[in-house]
């Protein structure tokens, strides 16, 4: 049993040594989540993982952020992003308890033999010399002796080794209990602010895809007023269909966010800028057929629209590009509302 415990182990160990030089090579930021992902890569736990992220490789040149995310939520929902280092770094401590108590065993097993075999030399002069009683009880005694601690040792590596199962298996349910619930937003279901500080952190500071980076802010129009006239649950239905309507085009290279409030964001990867105002015109039509009904009635209250700001990444700080698409969506707003500008 200990030995498939090490065999497990340093398989483990491989695994993360293996990912680290990968991670380096495509770019890929070195936290907690795409570790665990790029392990059960090497692994090779998930073939239909490493077909995805082969593929992805083979045309973007790297795993964008928001792919990283759908896979690590697709293959590893049981695990959780924080505690991944953690689970880590007990794996390594419980290997390294396990070896010295094994180190220790072996120490006593020579120890022991030692002690026996002094304690056939002394017998082998009983047999030329008259047998004394008292000898022969003293190196029987000796040898009895020997053998308890022998025992006590081992016991005592047993408990270890018991001790390190039920850390590894609390470790185990820790991880189930905890949700990832900490990328999304809890009402719409959208990845949530702080998802969307770290990828455009990611993507502006090593953006190794060869398609440019886009950032788009979407408001809803004179949203207040749905809250002020129909209350205030109606507004979070307002919220939750227009997410769902983003969500609906996001893809590999569209992740949809919600920044705060009633304002969203889409990090997008495209070829050019007139690709990018295709998708995300069909977006605001999308959302312009979106009209609030009274539960009751079935009566129409009011329709919906957006307005859109859409930024090009130009290499600049992620402060600035934020603030160029922010600029965006005020002129989109100073224009009419439920239309899209550029800058
Ligand atoms: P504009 O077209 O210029 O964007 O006008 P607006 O009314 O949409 O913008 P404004 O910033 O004046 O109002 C946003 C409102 O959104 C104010 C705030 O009370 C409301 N709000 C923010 N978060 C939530 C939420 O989670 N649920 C609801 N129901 N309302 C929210
Ligand atoms: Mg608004
Ligand atoms: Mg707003």
């Amino acid at each position: 049993m200990e030995f498939s415990l090490k065999n497990t182990m340093s398989h483990s160990a491989e695994c993360l040594r293996k990912a680290v030089p990968l991670m380096v090579k495509y770019g890929i930021a070195v936290t907690p989540a795409n570790y665990a992902l790029w392990y059960s890569y090497v692994s090779g736990k998930h073939p239909k993982l490493n077909q995805k992220l082969d593929s992805a490789l083979k045309t973007y040149g790297t795993c964008p952020p928001a792919l990283s995310r759908d896979l690590f939520e697709e293959f590893l929902s049981d695990k959780d992003l924080e505690l991944f280092d953690s689970v880590v770094e007990e794996i390594s401590s419980v290997v390294e308890s396990v070896e010295s108590n094994v180190g220790q065993t072996l120490d006593s097993a020579i120890d022991f033999s030692e002690v026996l075999s002094s304690c056939n030399q002394e017998l082998d002069g009983f047999s030329k010399e008259d047998a004394a009683g008292k000898d022969i009880l003293a190196v029987v005694t000796k040898l009895s002796e020997e053998s308890k601690s022998m025992q006590q040792t081992a016991e005592r590596f047993q408990q270890q080794l018991r001790a390190a199962y039920q850390e590894i298996s609390n470790l185990r349910s820790e991880l189930k209990e905890s949700k990832k619930a900490a990328s999304k937003d809890a009402l719409t279901g959208l990845n949530n602010r702080k998802s969307f500080d770290e990828d455009i952190e990611l993507l502006c500071s090593g953006h190794h895809s060869i398609l440019k980076l886009y950032l788009t802010f979407v408001d809803i129009d004179n949203f207040k007023k749905f809250n002020d006239d129909f209350g205030h649950q109606k507004g979070d239905m307002v919220l939750k269909v227009v997410a769902d309507r983003l969500r609906k085009h996001a893809d590999q290279l569209n992740a949809a966010y919600r920044f705060g409030g009633e304002e969203f964001c889409i990090l997008s990867q495209f070829q050019d800028k007139k690709t990018a105002l295709n998708y995300l015109e069909k977006i605001r039509v999308d959302i312009e057929k979106l009209v609030l009904k009274d539960n009751k009635s079935g009566k129409s209250l009011r329709g919906i629209s957006a307005s859109f700001g859409l930024a090009e990444y130009d290499g600049e700080s992620c402060e600035m590009f934020i603030e160029r698409a922010d600029q965006a969506l005020y002129r989109a707003k100073e224009a009419g509302r439920n239309c899209i500008i550029v800058v």
